[in-house]
């Protein structure tokens, strides 16, 4: 590799040449199923990242364009037999090409990532504006006068959930609100999330009562905020690093497992060890929290939780792409589903091919977005499921857009509360 060519993508080089071109991962990727080119799946991008690190290709809009597709859902990573990571290839990419997109879309990019998810004040001062707006019908206004449409805001608002509210859950030291104290042996760190705390809190707190049913002693660790993840997919790693680190200084405890309910935060949390890898004031500290970090649903399987209620429900499971391939974790999610009395899992096709949200994605690509958010409802409906069970926030608004769209009376929930449901005193 030519020295010259130092930036932020020299440091996956290595990894890069790890691609033996086997092909194994193409069928895995749903760019390629969707379009059979090769520049679309794993292999073709990795060349093109190649070249471009070794100076035998230059930065067109056409390499831009093919990198940005990825929804850099790992599915290749899960599937290659050389190693190969894709995601960490992608955040180092994506900081050295920037994204061919419009300036009001480079606009909102920025005021989300930096100015919204830059403090959880701001995020949640913004999900109450949200819920008031609701309230006040603005955003049945908004779309039926065409404002929605000229501030090209329709599909954000498509993903608004309905259970907005005020109450959001604050990382302040404590569960909020207020739940009884377990003397408990197993102590766990909670990860609230951005999102999840906010417009979901409601997952965040059915999470925690899940967990203290299992026995646990929760705490919602002051100072946390975003992971990072969404800054770092989109080529922000200057303020990726900056979250990774603040998420690093806030957990600073004595805890055993920081216990997280949304695969996409999770997996970057574990992958902070490898993004801090060169930093060396931040290199151990960062291997040490990554190797605290569980998922919920992995926490939870192995531990005793009592079922109270029987759930007469079938439903079907779709595979969140940073649990599934980001993280492996596949039966742990199936065996709490099916230890639910009077619950019947019905699996789904394709259930691993990833939907589409992938963080901002479905905002920057809507059309592939959408062909494979489709292709997912159409698979889960053909297990006639009343409800489709993810852990993922993203895949939950997706999904759920997608079946609102539709007219469909199939729901989509989150793993935490039906396991709230099933256990509920
Ligand atoms: S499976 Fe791995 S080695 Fe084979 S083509 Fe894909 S990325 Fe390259
Ligand atoms: S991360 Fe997903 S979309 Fe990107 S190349 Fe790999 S399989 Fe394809």
């Amino acid at each position: 590799m030519p020295e010259s060519a130092a930036t932020p993508l020299s440091a996956e080089y290595l990894n890069m040449l790890g691609c033996v071109r086997c092909g194994q991962c193409l069928t895995a990727c749903p760019t390629f199923v969707l379009t059979r080119e090769e520049a679309e799946g794993p292999r073709g991008r990795i060349a093109l990242a190649r070249g471009l690190a070794e100076g035998t290709l230059t930065l067109s809009p056409d390499l831009a364009r093919h990198e940005w597709t990825c929804l850099v859902c790992d599915a290749c990573t899960a599937a290659c037999p050389a190693g190969v990571q894709m995601d960490p290839l992608q955040v180092s990419l994506r900081a050295t090409v920037a994204a061919p997109e419009t300036l009001r879309a480079r606009f909102y990019r920025w005021f989300g990532l930096r100015v919204i998810l830059g403090a959880m004040w701001r995020l949640r001062i913004v999900v109450t504006l949200l819920w008031i707006a609701r309230g006040l019908s603005v955003d049945t206004f908004a779309r039926r006068s065409g404002l929605a449409r000229l501030l090209g805001l329709e599909r954000a608002m498509d993903l608004v959930p309905t259970s907005l509210s005020d109450d959001h859950l604050h990382a302040d030291g404590t569960a909020h609100p207020p739940v009884p104290e377990v003397s408990a042996p197993t102590r766990v760190q909670f990860f609230a999330g951005c999102l999840m705390s906010t417009a979901l809190a409601g997952i965040d707190r059915a999470s925690i009562r899940v967990l203290q049913r299992a026995g646990c002693a929760v705490e919602v660790t002051r100072g946390q905020g975003c992971c990072g993840a969404l800054h770092a997919h989109a080529g922000d790693l200057d303020a990726a690093r900056a979250r990774f680190k603040a998420t690093i200084a806030a957990f600073a405890g004595s805890a055993d497992f920081v216990v997280v309910n949304s695969p996409g935060c999770g997996a970057m949390l574990r992958d902070y060890a490898h993004h801090l890898a060169g930093d060396p004031d931040w290199a151990e500290r960062a291997r040490a929290f990554s190797a605290r970090v569980v998922d919920f649903t992995q926490f939870m399987a192995p531990r005793h939780l009592r079922m109270t209620r029987r759930l007469d429900l079938t439903v079907t499971y779709q595979d969140a792409c940073h649990l599934a391939h980001a993280q492996r974790i596949t039966a742990e999610p199936r065996r709490l589903l099916r230890s639910i009395p009077g619950l019947a899992l019905r699996e789904m096709a394709e259930s691993t091919l990833c939907c589409g949200s992938a963080g901002f994605y479905n905002l920057t690509h809507p059309e592939t977005a959408t062909a494979l958010r489709e292709r997912k409802l159409d698979r889960a409906a053909s297990t006639n499921a009343e409800v489709i069970v993810t852990t993922n926030p993203g895949c939950l608004l997706h999904l759920q857009a997608g079946l609102t769209a539709r007219g469909s009376t199939t729901r989509v929930r989150h793993i935490a509360e039906i396991l709230d449901e099933a256990t509920a005193p």
